[in-house]
């Protein structure tokens, strides 16, 4: 076992993985930027390293300073958390050939997902459901791409391969238009990322979001670990997450489940993942992997009672996966709000100090927040500054339980969207699940 892992990451996540390294008595080291130097959870921390200025290109995505904090420090391992380096293939094999354990996926696997194209053709071979397309990268011949549109079934969406958040891809509605659309998508792919690589896929009109989130060890041992949905989303921005999906069936559940178990068999996967699907009518069509521990984790973690982050770190450490299949059993309904530091009408982020924090309590909350009285967000990162939590018997008591929590927290002196979180949760559209991926914006955007 290694005794000292250094966090290579900030806020919540950071709070987060470091209770989960005292539970296993693991002792840990925060790398901070300049601007978290007086947060409480870095003093609480055994040990800090400041490694470099606020903006995050100088510190939390400096590959040598976090190795070297690593080195200075005499630590075993390295925990990305989300974001910043955990999907960094580069970083993940220059942490291994410095001699520590990264707690994630290989190097090569983690390219391997986020190569969009390699990734679904992976996916396929391995029995996962992908979504009708081009099944690789669209040439250069009209006649041909045509023909791909014409048996895939109009709408289609044409998507760069360097893509990213969203951005890169355009919906083609008749055939008068797909010529056009791809030289488009593929000047702008080619400008913005430096890949004029595009492919295409039949485009889903009212999908909702639903991911699997699976466990490996280094054992070939793979589990499932449920299923969440996350369709509340804002420019392909999660807001509100539960588990499990509402409305899936346990067959559907189980054979989903299974496929994805058979890929982290066949590509040897270890650690956390998460197969993100569009679902609609009845179908699952895969999207793509994410090779960490994702920000929604929590909702799993309240039905199963299992700790993601526990056993992420324990497999990384050569043990084996510490329950089996049949031992992940789902117990009632489990919803998260993301609550972030921004104007709930137009969303601009709203940085700044916290003149007042209450958290909500009572059965079935958790809240997963590095703030506190007089925290001072920073302008410099994402604008998320707690993860509010609720677990009920079933879904209607969930809902009924994060209501009540939204109207307990006060967060004073910034902005929140806690407004818009207690408008969804008392909407009908959300109240009955069911809601797609384009709801939130129609229903709640002005
Ligand atoms: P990125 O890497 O930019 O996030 P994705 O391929 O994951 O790109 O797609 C981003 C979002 O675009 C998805 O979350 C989904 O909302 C939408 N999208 C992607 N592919 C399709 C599709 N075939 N049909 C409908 N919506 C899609």
């Amino acid at each position: 076992m290694i005794d000292k892992l250094v966090i290579a990451n900030r806020g919540e996540i950071a709070l987060r993985i470091q209770r989960a390294c005292r539970d296993l008595g693991i002792r840990t080291v925060a790398v901070h930027s300049v601007a978290d130097h007086d947060a409480k959870y870095v003093r609480l921390a055994d040990e800090s390293v400041c490694i470099g200025p606020p903006a995050a290109s100088e510190s939390y995505l400096n590959i040598p300073a976090v190795i070297a904090a690593a080195e200075v420090t005499d630590a075993g391992a390295i925990h990305p958390g989300y974001g910043f380096l955990a999907e960094n293939a580069d970083f993940a094999e220059r942490v291994e050939q410095s001699g520590f354990i990264f707690v994630g996926p290989r190097a090569e696997t983690i390219r391997l997902m986020g190569d969009k194209i390699a990734a679904i053709r992976a996916m396929k071979q391995a029995g996962v459901p992908c979504v009708p397309g081009s099944d690789g990268p669209l040439g250069d011949d009209d006649r041909a791409n045509l023909a791909v549109a014409n048996d895939i079934g109009y709408p289609v969406i044409i998507k760069a391969a360097g893509g990213g958040g969203g951005k890169g891809m355009r919906v083609v509605h008749t055939e008068a238009t797909l010529r056009n659309a791809i030289s488009l998508t593929r000047a702008e792919a080619d400008a913005s990322f430096n890949n004029s690589t595009v492919y295409m896929e039949k485009y889903l009109e009212r999908p909702r979001h639903i991911e699997v989130q699976v466990m490996a060890d280094q054992h070939g041992n793979a589990v499932y670990v449920g299923d969440r949905d996350c369709s509340m989303q804002r420019r392909h921005q999660k807001v509100v997450e539960e588990a499990p999906a509402p409305g899936i069936t346990e067959d559907q559940r189980r054979q989903i489940g299974k496929r994805c178990v058979e890929a982290c068999k066949k590509y040897q996967y270890r650690g956390a993942g998460t197969f993100e699907f569009l679902y609609q009518d009845g179908e699952f069509y895969f999207m793509e992997m994410n090779t960490r521990i994702q920000v929604e984790h929590p909702v799993t973690e309240m039905v199963t009672g299992i700790d993601l982050v526990k056993e992420q770190l324990t497999i990384s450490f050569g043990e084996p996966l510490s329950f089996s299949q049949d031992e992940v059993v789902t117990r009632g309904h489990a919803i998260e709000c993301r609550i972030n530091a921004e104007d709930p009408d137009n969303f601009m982020p709203s940085p700044g100090r916290i003149v007042q924090y209450h958290q909500p309590g009572g059965p079935g909350v958790r809240v997963d927040s590095h703030v506190y009285n007089n925290y001072v967000v920073p302008p410099y990162y994402d604008s998320l500054i707690a993860k509010l939590i609720v677990h009920g018997s079933q879904r209607s008591e969930a809902i009924a339980r994060m209501r009540s929590a939204l109207y307990e927290m006060v967060v004073d002196g910034i902005k929140t969207n806690i407004p818009l979180h207690r408008r969804i949760l008392s909407d009908g559209g959300f109240q009955r699940g069911d809601v797609t991926i384009h709801y939130l914006e129609q229903t709640f955007v002005r």
